[in-house]
């Protein structure tokens, strides 16, 4: 997803497209000045300090200050549940909505067969869900989800209709008799009601288009797709296939995901049109794009010679635009294919569906709304004069087919497995374009807008979202990390294994951790964890004596075992140094003026003294 707001002044755009925008915090500006961390931080350098008058000062004497700027952040983070001690307790929905409970982890699903009517008129849903499962455990109940505000007309097992009973948002089934283990079953979830607008993205809307034409979509990433249709609705689990049956008013079309397989007739004034997903799909992934679509396509050669179906659905008036922007994505899969191997979901093709917001990454169907420019909603956002050169919503959002879609978090708090690394893909395609020098320009556009207020890995099971700053911090992780296994062939090796391995898989953070360990024979377990679980970034505590000659150094970190080597003193004679985070010395000929760190490649602070 990529959903932030600009600046207050930037926010203008046609107004046919004003529905679209909905407030958002605005992106911070200046780099926040964190206070140093705690633990760790008040070590005094031995004795052999150059000049006792120069002794580190205990870390912590900065203090972030607050400035007018990061109020829409503090306003955010307070619907971002925290790890602190003043944590707000989850709520009975988030527990029910967050947590595999039992009834959960009893069952695998297999498949979702959605086949619903959609009455724009009415904004009136109706249908069902057939959802195959298999039971891992025996048992006489399983978790679904629905939102309340949608009403059950039945759930079948067979001729049987089940007894269900509902909380909050969640559907607990009863069955008559105890599944078994290893049992396949297959129930059909009938259901209708007018879903509620709700959440960032809206989750279904019913609109019209510029035109005056109905235009309905969805997008429910962080509300979670019961509040659209009923499912096991968590990211654990996933089906292995899917089919989506839409029927609409007869001239109206439906794009969701996956492949294009035919519409009928229904005889009635309604037409069905039906595809199907042949990959394991999020629940939050899965769309409806009803509209006065028009389509064009062009297919791209794959290295194993198979043929990538690309196909594009907009609006009948932006046509031309579509086709000038829309060039843009062959060039997209092409890179990311360059580094992670091939598109991940070939047989359902790759689609780019205009939608009245900025952009989703609904797999194989991803949808876009960045107004036909480049940038993102036509701004620079980043401010360092690449980000014009691409269409942000394309190269963003399809990165998200790689890592997001592909690669799935277990939970959404580790839900930076989607937004880091896909902000990091964003400086492949970049590096990939135009090269190493404007990748790194691109990721210092992206420091400023790092808080480093709240660890990016969230509370688990409680149905919270990580800060914003797993997109930026992570992305600024990952490219610490490159500098890290400091062998750049050895880099591109790696990360396209990582994602080989893990492909089509749902993960946590900890797997990531363990690969890496497992794959460059390093611990970095320190490092991951320092920029994963706590607010701060590693500190470079650089103390120098009167004259040149002589630098102590050490990492200030929450994490005691951390240890990263940085590459320090002049740039193109940079010298690689192995700090702790215990003291040590190396010799120098700079000045404390002149003695620079590697900031571009690492992603720390530095404080010289
Ligand atoms: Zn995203």
């Amino acid at each position: 997803m990529r959903f932030f707001s600009l600046p207050a002044g930037l926010r203008l755009v046609p107004a046919a497209f004003a529905f679209a925008l909905i407030a958002l915090p605005s992106l911070l500006h200046g780099q926040a000045t964190t206070a140093t961390p705690g633990t760790g931080s008040a070590t005094t350098p031995a004795a052999a300090a150059p000049t006792p008058a120069a002794q580190a000062q205990p870390a912590g004497s900065q203090t972030h200050v607050a400035h007018e700027q990061d109020t829409p952040l503090i306003e955010k983070l307070k619907h971002t549940r925290p790890i602190d001690a003043e944590a707000t307790l989850p709520t009975h929905y988030d527990l029910l909505r967050g947590a595999y409970g039992p009834f959960r982890a009893n069952n695998d699903l297999l498949y979702y067969h959605l086949d619903i009517r959609v009455d724009p008129e009415k904004q009136f849903v109706s249908g069902k869900n057939t959802i195959r499962f298999k039971m891992l455990k025996d048992g006489t109940r399983i978790q679904l989800d629905l939102f309340d505000s949608l009403k059950i007309d039945k759930i079948l097992l067979g001729e049987t209709e089940l007894k269900y009973v509902r909380d909050d948002g969640a559907v607990f089934v009863d069955f008559p008799e105890t599944l078994h283990s290893g049992q396949v079953v297959t129930i059909e979830f009938y259901y209708s009601g007018h879903p509620e607008e709700t959440g960032r993205f809206g989750g279904m809307t019913f609109k019209k288009d510029p035109a005056g034409r109905v235009w309905i979509n969805t997008a429910c990433e962080e509300t979670g797709a019961s509040m659209w249709w009923p499912d096991k609705d968590q990211w654990k689990d996933e089906v292995e296939s899917m089919d989506i049956s839409v029927a609409v008013p007869n001239g109206l079309m439906d794009v969701s995901n996956g492949k294009f397989i035919a519409k009928t007739d229904l005889g009635d004034g309604y037409t069905r049109w039906d595809w199907h997903v042949s990959y394991g799909i999020n629940n939050y992934d899965v769309s409806l794009n009803i509209g006065d679509y028009v389509h064009f396509g062009e297919e791209l050669a794959e290295p194993s010679g198979a043929k990538l179906a690309m196909d594009y659905y907009v609006l009948p008036e932006d046509l031309d635009k579509a086709k000038a922007q829309f060039s843009q994505a062959k060039g997209m899969i092409e890179a990311y294919q360059h580094y992670f191997g091939e598109y991940p979901f070939i047989k359902d093709g790759y689609k780019l569906i205009q939608a009245p917001y900025s952009g989703m990454e609904h797999q194989s169907a991803v949808t876009y709304g960045n107004l036909f420019k480049n940038g993102y909603m036509g701004v620079d956002w980043t401010h360092v004069g690449i980000n014009s050169r691409f269409d942000f919503i394309i190269i963003h959002e399809s990165g998200h087919e790689w890592f997001g879609n592909s690669i799935t978090a277990q939970d959404m708090s580790d839900m930076w497995i989607h937004e880091g690394w896909t902000t990091y893909l964003e400086t492949l395609y970049v590096e990939y374009r135009w090269g190493h020098d404007d990748a790194l320009k691109y990721m210092g556009g992206l420091k400023p807008k790092v808080a480093n207020l709240r660890p990016i890995v969230a509370e688990r099971g409680v149905n919270a979202e990580p800060t914003e700053d797993q997109y930026f911090k992570g992305a600024l992780m990952i490219n610490t990390l490159r500098s890290v296994v400091g062998n750049d062939a050895k880099w591109w090796a790696l990360l396209h294994d990582f994602y080989q391995h893990f492909k089509y898989q749902n993960i946590m953070t900890e797997d990531v951790v363990a690969w890496w360990n497992l794959h460059t024979g390093m611990n970095l377990t320190p490092i991951f964890d320092q920029y994963l679980r706590h607010a701060h970034i590693p500190q470079l505590e650089l103390l120098f004596g009167e004259k040149p000659g002589m630098v102590m150094y050490k990492w200030d970190a929450d994490e005691d075992a951390f240890a990263m080597p940085v590459k320090v003193g002049a740039p193109g004679k940079w010298e690689t140094i192995h700090p702790t985070t215990k003291w040590q010395w190396m010799q120098t000929p700079l000045s404390k003026d002149d003695f620079q760190v590697a900031t571009d490649l690492y992603y720390v602070d530095v404080n010289k003294q």
